[in-house]
């Protein structure tokens, strides 16, 4: 995570200061350029000036004549002062005139001490080079005046085309380096060797920017072109290319970027430096930009992160909280049934004991009668009537077993074990329970069952819990009524068969109907209906894989249908 974080850190930081140093060092190459344009064009403006001048002086009768020695020749002084004032006119340095062995005969010195009259310059190159018929073209130091200067020097020939001497006129470059001074570059020009003539910095003149061999530097001192100069190589100079026309330079330890050009006529090599912190100062400033907005917008998203998942964390903690508390409820709950059903199976079990109480009593009652009677009969010896008398006793002791069977039934524990069930036994023993209840009441039970559907798939004691609940609930509802009455009937509808609890009593009010078989919905007075049998029932129901449904009977009162799995003839009966 910390890693990915700096790794994009990285790279958004690098793409910011790459992309703002490559457009700051296009401009500053542009302007690298435009400078250099203008540089070379005024140093250029400066020797086209001049460069014709030789050329014409070397036409003019003057100095043709004085050459010649005509009668009309001027005197020497006159033609130093001509030179003089054609040197003042042009703004050159010097004009002066040699003749053909290289000794100087006129000049617009004339007047000042170091005057050139009567000095040799046949070494000079631009010497030789006018001598032999051409322009002759010359960057040195002057010998005698030590000022730097861009000589141009023409041949002078009469008719005859024979040479007669030559003309020459030295021009101040140096100038253009005052005028350049203001400007916010610097800049270097270099002879063809990479001497440095002309310089914005002076301690630079003289210097070389390129290896020059010693043997080379003799020579150079030799000609005293730059004088007795030692020419040592630039200190601390250093040069990177960065691209065919710009190139990186380090000088005294500050970085340039450095342009250049070739003056091919004067055979110069002229330089512009940039300042490199051009380049460096904004990509430096959009850098700490940039890396302050890239801490703010990681803090925001840091916050927003951390806020985001300390929401996350209050919701996983609710949510735990909420879940623990409705598995709480739901056990309470399921507590809370098992010990309702437990509730409502003491209730049943209430009921069967006062229906055992009524049907035990009765037989118990007439036993001890017909007891005491056949006692008597047989004292007074009537074994006959009292045989008759047991007979009946033996009939009532049978009826006896018969409801303690059914008692044994509807202890039974349930084992939750849908098998072949005797729907006859299970009515019997429902019967039985609700017996006490009716006896209560003024309701007559039509007990109307098929005879010949004897085997549901059920577990017996739901089941009767399940009819003493319909039957109970149809007795309470018809008791409210002055002839109150409850129908059993049983009936097969193909693979099932339905048992039917009618009555006639108020029926299911409309809307009851959709609460009827939730638990703890009673109509009931308090003390009177838990609200449960319902329930408990259709869930048994659907338990034993059968329905339990709900209607009203047309002819009023309400009908309760239980449909079970209809069994054709029983495992249990083949057994037997
Ligand atoms: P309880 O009998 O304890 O009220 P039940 O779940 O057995 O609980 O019955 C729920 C309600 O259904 C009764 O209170 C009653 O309003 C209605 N009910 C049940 N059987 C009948 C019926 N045969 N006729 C009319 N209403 C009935």
């Amino acid at each position: 995570m910390l890693s990915l974080f700096l790794l994009t850190a990285a790279l958004v930081l690098s793409t910011v200061y790459y992309s703002v140093s490559f457009s700051a060092q296009d401009r500053l190459e542009e302007s690298a350029k435009n400078y250099l344009t203008r540089l070379v064009g005024s140093l250029d403006a400066v020797l086209a000036r001049h460069s014709y001048l030789p050329v014409l002086l070397a036409e003019e009768p003057v100095i043709q004549d004085f050459l010649q020695k005509k009668p009309t020749a001027l005197s020497t002084e006159a033609l130093n002062m001509y030179l003089e004032r054609i040197n003042k006119i042009a703004g050159t340095l010097d004009i002066y005139l040699m003749l053909a062995n290289g000794d100087t005969v006129a000049a617009s010195n004339w007047a000042k001490e170091q005057s050139f009259i009567g000095k040799n310059f046949a070494f000079r190159p631009y010497f030789q080079q006018a001598i032999q018929g051409q322009l002759g073209r010359y960057y040195a130091v002057g010998t005698t005046s030590n000022e730097r200067g861009y000589y141009f020097a023409y041949p002078i020939s009469d008719e005859e085309d024979r040479s007669l001497g030559v003309i020459t006129v030295k021009v101040n470059v140096a100038e253009i380096e005052a005028l350049w001074q203001s400007a916010p570059i610097k800049f270097l020009v270099t002879d063809s060797e990479g001497i440095i003539f002309l310089a914005s910095d002076s301690e630079w003149l003289f210097k070389t920017i390129k290896p020059l061999p010693e043997l080379r530097r003799q020579a150079i001192r030799d000609v005293k072109r730059y004088l007795e100069k030692p020419l040592m190589p630039l200190e601390d100079f250093r040069l990177v290319a960065l691209n065919p026309s710009y190139q990186q330079a380090w000088l005294k330890n500050q970085s340039y970027l450095l342009a250049e050009r070739n003056m091919e006529t004067a055979g110069w090599q002229v330089y512009v430096l940039l300042d490199w912190k051009e380049i460096t100062s904004p990509a430096a400033t959009a850098l700490a930009v940039a890396a302050v907005l890239w801490l703010l917008t990681s803090l925001l998203v840091l916050l927003l992160w951390k806020n985001q998942s300390q929401r996350r964390r209050y919701k996983q903690a609710a949510m735990e909280a909420l879940e623990s508390k409705v598995e709480e409820r739901t056990r309470e709950l399921r507590l809370a049934q098992e010990g309702l059903v437990q509730a409502t199976k003491m209730a049943a079990l209430g009921q069967l004991s006062a229906a055992i109480n009524h049907e035990l009593n009765n037989p118990l009652g007439a036993i001890r009668a017909y007891a005491d009677n056949a006692n008597q009969f047989l004292e007074r010896g009537y074994p006959e009537i009292a045989k008759a008398n047991l007979q009946e006793i033996s009939a009532l002791t049978e009826r006896m077993a018969t409801i303690t069977r059914q008692l044994k039934i509807f202890s039974r524990k349930s084992s939750g074990s849908i098998s072949d069930c005797h729907l006859q036994v299970a009515l019997d023993s429902a019967f039985l329970i609700v017996r006490p209840k009716l006896a209560q009441t003024k309701v007559i039970l039509h007990d109307q069952r098929a005879a010949d559907i004897e085997w549901v798939k059920a577990d017996l004691v739901w089941l009767e819990q399940i009819l003493v609940n319909l039957l109970s609930n149809a007795i309470d509802a018809a008791a409210a009524q002055s002839e109150g009455q409850v129908w059993l009937t049983t009936q097969r509808i193909a693979d099932k068969v339905s048992i039917q609890v009618r009555d006639n009593g108020a029926g299911i009010q409309e809307e009851d109907k959709p609460h009827l078989f939730e638990p703890f919905f009673t109509t009931k007075a308090l003390g009177k209906g838990l609200g449960l049998g319902l329930s408990i029932s259709y869930r048994l129901a659907k338990d034993m894989q059968g329905e339990l449904l709900a209607e009203n009977a047309p002819e009023g009162g309400a009908i309760f249908s239980l449909l079970l799995p209809f069994v054709e003839t029983s495992l249990e009966t083949q057994h037997d």
